[in-house]
């Protein structure tokens, strides 16, 4: 996670604020006694709550190129998560005291924000964790009861509120983002065709997509959302799925390294060549755009390597590396070391490019008499990581320890939940 502001996290910033903001002539300041503070604080928790919900709504859509301002998809959605939890903390009718909370039935845009609390409560539900993990498609289903609570939260609001219009503005927003995903996403697929399936390793193969009418323009290491649509799959049929472009943005060709983690992925170790993909994207900013001329040191694990495949066939595309890049690619042990020939050999090719293996089962986690022999210069590099969350909690810890500011440490996680 990178954790300075970006821009779109200071507009996001500001759009929640902006009911509030609006309001607080109305509301004034509360009176020197207990009952109005809680009062006033209760409003402006419920004003800022439902703030948060209509922007969560509309951070949840997935635009190709608009994440880029939020440092990535992933990132942008982990603030859209923090929004919608935040909310379920904000007991939405709390405004005032107990008897306005439980009016009579006569009071409908009360009753209406339980009910938008209630469906909060069962859309949130899945994730609290005595229910352990859960399942990717099923929680992407149930954000049709948020869409029911968001629409209930405004009619809950709109003839509360003294000024409609912030409301209208963020409900809208969000409105647009889910009619946007619904009716008009799929105008943004692309149509690739699968050239060859290149195994890798047991369980891994490399997808060799060609484009048949307008193909994707992306950066280094971004990702896309994939739809195979060969009919004889036995999983994961038309469904989407996010994955690493592997190759070079120069590469006409889209090549994805997929690894057998689940009924979709594994059914896709033995797509038939020939059929057809639909592809949707680039998303993420893995590399950003870090002007400091810093050396760079990659560090990707598992799958968490295509990223920097990525990376390094583009170095070897353009011919040229600007200062010096290091990968430190992590693997159990030398079988699972996938791409690791490939990227030897642009290494060999390329000056200022290097590439180290770290075999997990070999030397166990990689410490620091692992960087000081291979990195020695760590503290000055700009770093990315990428892979498993424990690992990337484990190197970041390391760095931290070695004297890299956070700032400079960006990781990525390829998993969403
Ligand atoms: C930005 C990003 C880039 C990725 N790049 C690659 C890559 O280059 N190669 C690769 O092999 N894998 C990559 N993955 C992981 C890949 O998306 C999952 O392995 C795949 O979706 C698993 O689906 P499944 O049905 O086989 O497994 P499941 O059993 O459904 O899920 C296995 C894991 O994948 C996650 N997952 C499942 N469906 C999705 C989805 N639609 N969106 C996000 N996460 C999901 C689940 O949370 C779970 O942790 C990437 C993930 C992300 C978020």
């Amino acid at each position: 996670m990178k954790h300075h502001p970006r821009a779109g996290d200071l507009a996001l910033a500001a759009a929640v604020l902006l009911p509030l903001v609006v309001a607080l002539p109305r509301l004034g300041w509360p009176a020197d006694d207990a009952g109005a503070w809680l009062a006033w604080v209760g409003r402006a928790a419920g004003i800022l709550g439902l703030a948060m919900l209509l922007l969560a709504a509309a951070t949840s859509i997935r635009v190709p190129g608009w994440d880029r301002p939020f440092g990535g998809l992933a990132r942008l959605w982990r603030l859209h998560h923090a929004l919608a939890l935040a909310l379920a903390a904000v007991p939405l009718g709390m405004p005032v005291a107990v008897d306005v909370l439980f009016p009579p039935l006569s009071r409908g845009p009360v009753w209406l924000g339980w009910l938008a609390w209630l469906a909060m409560l069962l859309f949130l539900a899945p994730t609290f964790g005595f229910f352990g993990r859960p399942r990717y498609q099923t929680w992407k289903r149930l954000h049709l009861v948020s869409a029911a609570a968001l629409l209930l939260a405004l009619a809950h609001a709109l003839p509360l509120a003294g000024e409609a219009w912030p409301w209208w503005l963020l409900g809208l927003a969000g409105l647009a983002a889910i009619a946007w995903r619904k009716l008009g996403s799929h105008r943004a697929r692309l149509a690739y065709r699968i050239e060859t399936v290149e195994p890798l390793a047991r369980g891994v193969v490399e997808l060799v997509l060609a484009p048949q009418g307008r193909r994707l323009v992306h950066e280094p290491g971004q990702f896309v959302y994939l739809a195979p649509l060969d009919k004889t799959l036995a999983a994961g049929r038309g469904e989407e799925h996010p994955y690493t472009i592997a190759s070079a943005p120069a590469d006409d060709r889209l090549r994805i390294g997929i690894k057998d983690l689940g009924d979709a992925s594994h059914a896709l170790q033995s797509v038939t060549p020939g059929s057809m993909v639909q592809v949707e994207g680039p998303y993420g900013d893995v590399f950003g755009r870090h002007p400091s001329g810093r050396h760079r040191l990659w560090l990707g694990g598992g799958i968490g390597i295509t990223p920097f495949v990525s990376g390094a066939r583009d170095l070897l595309a353009r011919g040229m590396v600007e200062g010096k890049v290091l990968l430190v690619y992590l693997a159990n042990r030398p079988q699972r070391a996938y791409y690791l020939d490939e990227l030897e050999a642009i290494a060999e090719r390329l000056p200022g490019f290097s590439v180290v293996a770290h075999y997990y089962l070999e030397r166990g986690a990689l410490d620091v008499a692992f960087l000081a022999t291979h990195c020695p210069d760590v503290a000055e590099r700009e770093i990315h990581l990428c892979g498993p969350p424990a690992m990337n909690a484990h190197l970041r810890r390391l760095l931290v320890g070695q004297g890299v500011p956070r700032s400079r440490i960006h990781s990525e996680v390829l998993d969403f939940l």
